[in-house]
């Protein structure tokens, strides 16, 4: 290619005005923490805590650092003073991270490695692209010396990808300085088309729960080389068998409703209409085909229905003895308000067989007491409110988070908790959370910055 000398002068001013630009503060931050290994396990989040503390205390933050009994673990919460007119608002984020497979990632998943316009790291999307978004959110606060109608607490916590010591642990012993009349946590997702341009906006509001169920077969405990009808192992086998072709019927909760209606506005076709059948349709054959169809997605799938995975197997010890039990755990994830009894029930029935016993791992688990957190709150109309005010044209609704997070700790006390991952990003992008050459953008960084302080402003301002 022939290069024309005002080409060439376009390109050295552009790149002058490119290395002029500050970098942006959020970026920095991520940058900085993701740098500081916390895959869980050991997790050592003590290292983030000192990070944030020596940033947020010169701001005026009140700031505790709770050790939890693991060396190196400890949670961080740092509050900024309102005038107590109005209960606080809490911002909550966890510093452990999934551990990498390191040979799969093209880049230094520690690095901290800015390129392409991309943070790149291990946690830039879950959730060390968060605390930075929430942290510089909170910082900007004290720095503009925004006057606060409610206390505004930020929590840097432990433990939430695995272990014991997380916020339930934390709530037992520290629940006073973590009340409020409403959180933020991860959860939604700012989806991006690929053209860069925001799709929706889905705040959680729910989480799904986790319940474990023992399936165990008994057999005679004999001779191999004398086989006998009365196998466990098999026994085991059939019953499996069973439950694998069996579904959960579909289940839109309110939340669910509303996060397919936008679905059905901004998916392409033929799936718009699938959304759209499901929402409206009193046809049960063209109910059933529309959601084969969604369903090839699992996150949707898993979405509209619970839904039960076997997840370990256990039986016999040597090859000349026929055991005399197998087990299978299975694990369900179980839409709020499902008492997991009833299903427990269901599997029996289905496997229909004296020899196999299903019963719930915690025999005292029942009906999760979490309801969904309202949408009629200060908080979430501020979120809402602002998330269509950064990204235009953008479909705002709630969702019912697949998996768990740590908002039980809140839930389970009647505060309400709105999900969000406070960054747009593409399909693509959330394929790498949890795997490898996860990224955020610096663009996405910097507006949701923008869209969580514009939001705390809005909720927590003295008006
Ligand atoms: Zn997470």
């Amino acid at each position: 290619m022939r290069v024309t000398p005002a080409a060439l002068v376009l390109g050295l001013s552009l790149s002058a005005a490119a290395f002029a630009q500050p970098p942006d503060p959020t970026v920095t931050l991520l940058q900085e923490i993701i740098r500081l290994d916390t895959s869980n396990p050991p997790g050592r989040e003590g290292q983030v805590d000192d990070l944030l503390a020596a940033k947020l205390r010169p701001l005026g933050f009140e700031v505790t650092i709770v050790p939890t009994p693991e060396p190196g673990k400890s949670h961080l919460i740092a509050r900024l003073k309102g005038d107590g007119s109005k209960r606080p608002v809490l911002l909550a984020a966890h510093a452990d991270v999934v551990g990498v497979e390191r040979e799969k990632w093209t880049i230094d998943p520690f690095g901290g490695i800015v390129k392409d316009g991309y943070v790149y790291g291990r946690g830039a999307i879950d959730f060390k692209g968060g605390i930075a978004v929430f942290a510089r959110a909170v910082m900007q606060l004290a720095e503009r010396k925004v006057p606060l109608a409610r206390d505004v607490i930020f929590l840097v916590e432990a433990d939430e990808e695995g272990a014991q010591y997380n916020t339930s642990w934390l709530a037992q012993t520290h629940w006073a300085q973590l009340d409020c009349e409403f959180a933020l946590n991860e959860g939604g997702w700012i989806i991006a088309g690929d053209d860069g341009r925001v799709q929706y906006v889905s705040i959680s509001t729910a989480d799904k729960s986790s319940v474990g169920v023992i399936i165990s077969a008994k057999g005679t405990s004999t001779h191999s080389s004398m086989p006998r009808p009365d196998n466990a192992i098999f026994a085991l086998s059939r019953a499996l068998a069973k439950l694998s072709s069996w579904e959960a019927p579909l289940q839109l909760t309110p939340a669910t409703r509303q996060f397919l209606r936008v679905l059905a506005k901004t998916s392409p076709q033929p799936l718009a209409r699938y959304y759209q059948t499901l929402l409206t349709s009193a046809d049960t054959a063209a109910i059933a085909a529309a959601d084969r169809e969604i369903s090839k997605d699992p996150l949707m799938h898993a979405i509209i229905r619970n839904t039960v995975a076997p997840v370990i197997i256990d039986g016999g010890f040597r090859s000349n003895v026929i055991p005399g039990s197998a087990d299978a755990t299975l694990n369900m994830r179980l839409i709020p308000g499902t008492d997991p009894n009833d299903l427990v029930k269901t599997f029996q029935d289905l496997i229909a067989d004296p020899a196999v016993t299903v019963r719930l791992a915690n025999p005292s688990a029942g009906p999760s007491r979490t309801s969904a957190s309202s949408e009629d709150t200060e908080l979430y109309r501020a979120l809402e409110r602002q998330a269509r005010t950064t990204f235009p044209g953008a479909e705002v609704t709630p969702y019912l988070f697949q998996a768990g997070t740590d908002a039980g700790a809140w839930r389970n006390r009647g505060v309400p908790v709105y999900g969000i991952y406070p960054y747009p990003i593409t399909a693509e992008e959330l394929t790498r959370m949890h795997g490898n050459d996860e990224r955020v953008s610096i663009d996405s960084l910097r507006k949701g910055t923008e869209m969580i302080f514009n939001t705390l402003v809005d909720v927590a301002s003295k008006k």
